[in-house]
């Protein structure tokens, strides 16, 4: 006999007060089927009845779990700089939380489940293809080692819902350690609500950083947080693609995969949103953006510092401190991917050197570092003197460490969501067949080992499988 779905929720969001959120139920959808449901994400969270019938309908937001209280956030956020005062969840329902086996509290909460005070001129829907490439991508995310929300289910609805032509509606059930987010600080700040800027503050406080005894304390713990999440996804390729201040959590996290991608080819100007017509958020910009961010979410805080003055002072050192946060994080992590356990100052140069090569060659970024450890990493140059000149330098750098090769093969993954793979996936799965989105789950859950089988999965797109926008 199966064993019932049974969700343990326990909701403190809800608890809060009614300025933070507006309650509301999901819409209900004409045929919920089910694509994936996340097993041992949902047996770390307690859920048990992975295999009840009614798992579709209430993913889909048409059967609400006993215990849920499910409702729609509300925030702000600057979006590409410019400041929009009230955004809020437009298209999601926070269904509740659960306390996770850790003892870590998890929002459960479904996306494009239909509209609500916030959808602005949304429909409140998302249809199938975001919702599979957020499954897919910040699945490998977690498996590479990156703080991430998760997925835990993804249904199809059963109706279309329409973009630039009619495309299958979907509702991805996202996990995360909150939906906190900078926006919800300015949120409060802006509108000099004050008590509740007090509230959220005390309520992050105690979620995420219990001890913490102050805001500017508070801030610097974000700070570090942001500083080493950013240092990794540069680590790995990886392009957010919309750091607006409502998509910057403050559990570190990484959020809202919308026209995210992993780059092939090293390009530091990489840019793949289709709406970030200026490059705002391209590869290299992401730590200046996330400085920028901490500069809002400081800014936003301030107004809880007993004197004003004293206040801006501190906050902005600690927003300038980021700048040394940042180099440090990324030193640690590129010097892990050649090899040097304790990368020193000095060898910022000679990793420079080695991405400046890689630039110039058009070298592919993932399979550059693999074959540094696979001793074939020549052929990615075209200029292979160079190269070879680049590692001697490094041989001997790495002569006295005591396990490069262990460490570069946890810091340099021979598989990556491709975005080439993922909009291969998409298309199939539009067409109804979902056994390529199960096949990158499956090989993406371990990322750093080899798999003969999924070879393909490595190879770079040829020109005619490039995809050189992502769309959400
Ligand atoms: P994003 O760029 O994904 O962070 O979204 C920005 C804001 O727009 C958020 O408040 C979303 O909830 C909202 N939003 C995005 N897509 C839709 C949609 N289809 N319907 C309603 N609201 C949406
Ligand atoms: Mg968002
Ligand atoms: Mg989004």
């Amino acid at each position: 006999w199966a064993m019932t779905l049974h969700i343990p929720f326990d909701n403190s969001y809800a608890r809060l007060p009614g300025a933070f959120y507006t309650k509301l139920k999901p819409a209900t959808v004409a045929q919920p089927t089910l694509i994936a449901f996340n097993e041992a994400l949902a047996g770390e969270l307690g859920i048990t009845g992975a295999d009840d019938p009614r798992l579709a309908p209430v993913f889909a937001g048409n059967v609400l779990p006993e215990g849920a209280d499910p409702l729609a956030q509300i925030y702000a956020g600057h979006q590409f700089g410019g400041f929009s005062p009230q955004l809020g969840d437009g298209r999601a329902h926070l269904l509740g939380e659960v306390v996770d086996q850790r003892g870590i509290r998890r929002d459960i909460q479904l996306k494009g489940s239909g509209p609500t005070p916030y959808s602005r001129r949304g429909d409140g829907r998302a249809w199938l293809g975001p919702v599979l490439r957020e499954y897919v991508v910040s699945e490998a995310m977690h498996a590479l080692g990156v703080p991430t929300t998760r997925a835990l289910a993804a249904v199809r609805t059963g109706e279309d819902i329409l973009r630039e032509r009619p495309l299958p509606g979907a509702v991805l059930t996202r996990v995360a350690q909150s939906h906190i987010r900078v926006g919800t600080f300015q949120l409060f700040s802006s509108r000099g609500q004050y008590d509740d800027l007090q509230t959220l503050y005390d309520y992050t406080v105690a979620r995420h950083y219990p001890g913490v005894k102050s805001p500017d304390a508070l801030l610097a713990r974000v700070c570090e947080r942001q500083a080493a999440l950013v240092a990794q996804w540069l680590s790995l390729g990886f392009i957010h693609g919309v750091m607006n201040t409502d998509n910057c959590t403050l559990s570190g996290e990484t959020i809202d995969y919308g026209p995210c991608a992993f780059m092939d080819r090293y390009d530091p100007n990489q840019v793949f949103s289709s709406i970030d017509r200026y490059g705002r958020y391209a590869y290299s910009a992401q730590p200046d953006i996330i400085v920028w961010n901490m500069a809002q979410l400081a800014t936003a805080l301030v107004a809880l510092m007993p004197d004003a003055d004293d206040g801006v002072k501190v906050f902005t050192e600690i927003v300038h401190g980021m700048a040394d946060l940042l180099r440090a994080e990324w030193l640690k992590r590129f010097g892990a991917k050649i090899g040097l356990a304790d990368p020193q100052p000095g060898d910022a140069a000679l990793i420079g050197e080695l991405l400046d090569l890689m630039h110039k060659g058009q070298a592919d970024f993932t399979n550059t570092f693999r074959a540094l450890l696979e001793d074939d990493a020549r052929d990615q140059f075209t200029d292979r003197e160079a190269f070879d000149g680049w590692e001697a330098r490094w041989r001997e750098r790495i002569q006295n460490e005591r396990d490069p090769e262990g460490l570069m093969r946890r810091s340099n993954p021979a598989f990556i969501p491709r975005n080439h793979r993922v909009e291969q996936m998409i298309a199939a799965a539009v067409e109804g067949d979902d056994r390529y989105f199960h096949h990158l789950n499956a090989v993406l859950a371990r990322p750093y080992e080899e798999q003969p089988e999924a070879e393909e999965l490595r190879h770079p797109p040829t020109e005619d499988e490039i995809v050189p926008a992502t769309f959400c």
